[in-house]
């Protein structure tokens, strides 16, 4: 048995690691997919306090050293359940102890079963992050891979010499199209409205690259090609429509909670993000949550980390 179980390896998870093992206890990290997060996908990282600039996969490697090298238990196991048990009564004087501190710390043991193995834990700290969101047009899935692309970063070196695409308008996109327009013949950067979302420091940039042209107020209607993307279809503003021949779309349109696992268990809001205010603390005691999935205003590395820390430090005085 754990102390703490944490769900996700990205920067809230792993900073959940660190702080949870320098306070002493068992810690175990869950991971179904690679550590880091999405953060993995950033070229370079460079709002990051104390760090000038750097490679999110750097970033990501640092962190996942380092919470390995101070004690951690990092599984690169997809955690499939999760469940709370109830080992035993409380005293009267225990329960109502409970309900002064409000730590709520009952007898719950956290069941999380992945395909291989069932992990107990004293307390669970919920951090899987967010999955990039889809534009949900037919052939969307089909052509990924083959034309479409959630990462500029992974899969920019494909498209060298080549007109693409980038839909979204937030940072993500903006990153993603200055990235490409260093290796691409020309980057049509499309967004829904005619303001970025993202850092104005990155629209400066690419105002300055010859090879990017901004298509704004239009949204993609229609993805052309059968079984390699060809080219988009996209109506503006005033409805009109135009094709654009394209060997590539990046899509950044954000992001959606990775909060299936525990629909059952926390309450969320209505896109899925568990609920917990600055404290980390779920409607479920001994169930703390950190980073993307968590309910607030600003999703950032920063906020990621802030949050990891404090999940654990809540999770520790859950634990007693
Ligand atoms: P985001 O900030 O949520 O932006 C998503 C963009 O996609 C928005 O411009 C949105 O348009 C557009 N969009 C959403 N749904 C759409 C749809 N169905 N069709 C067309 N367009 C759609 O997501 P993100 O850029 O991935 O960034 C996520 C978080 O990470 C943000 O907090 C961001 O600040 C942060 N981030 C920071 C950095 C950095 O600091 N260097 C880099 C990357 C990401 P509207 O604007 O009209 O809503």
């Amino acid at each position: 048995m754990y102390d703490m179980i944490i769900i996700g390896a990205g920067p809230a998870g792993l900073s959940a690691a660190i702080y949870g093992v320098r306070a002493g206890k068992s810690v175990l990290v869950l991971e179904g997919k690679t550590y880091g997060g999405q953060i993995i996908n950033t070229p370079e990282v460079e709002n990051y306090p104390g760090i000038q600039k750097m490679s999110g996969f750097e970033f990501a490697k640092g962190l996942y050293e380092q919470a390995k090298n101070l004690g951690a238990q990092i599984k690169m196991e997809k955690a499939v359940s999760v469940e709370k048990r109830e080992t035993g009564e409380q005293s009267d004087m225990e329960a109502a102890e409970a309900d002064e501190n409000e730590s709520g710390t009952d007898a719950s043991v956290f069941v999380v079963s992945t395909s291989k193995n069932s992990y107990e834990g004293g307390a669970l700290i919920l951090a899987m992050g967010a999955k990039n969101r889809m534009l949900g047009l037919p052939g969307e899935q089909e052509l990924t891979g083959a034309g479409i692309s959630y990462c500029a970063t992974c899969d920019g070196m494909f498209y060298r010499d080549k007109v693409v695409a980038v839909n979204g308008g937030g940072s993500t996109a903006l990153e993603d199209a200055l990235f490409l327009s260093n290796y691409c013949k020309e980057v049509y950067l499309i967004h829904r409205r005619d303001a970025f979302r993202g850092e104005q420091k990155l629209v400066d940039a690419l105002t300055k690259r010859e090879n990017v042209r901004f298509i704004l107020n239009s949204v993609v209607t229609a993805l052309i090609g059968d079984g390699r993307l060809e080219g988009v279809s996209i109506k503006n503003k005033d409805g009109e429509e135009k094709t654009l021949k394209v060997d590539g779309l990046f899509i950044a349109i954000g992001q959606e909670p990775e909060t299936a696992l525990t629909k059952e268990m926390a309450d969320m809001d209505e896109k899925g993000y568990i609920q917990a205010g600055e404290d980390c603390r779920t409607s479920v005691p001994g169930v703390f949550v950190a980073g993307d999935c968590r309910t607030k205003t600003v999703r950032q590395l920063t906020t990621a980390a802030a949050d990891g820390a404090v999940a654990a430090l809540m999770a520790v005085e859950y634990l007693g």
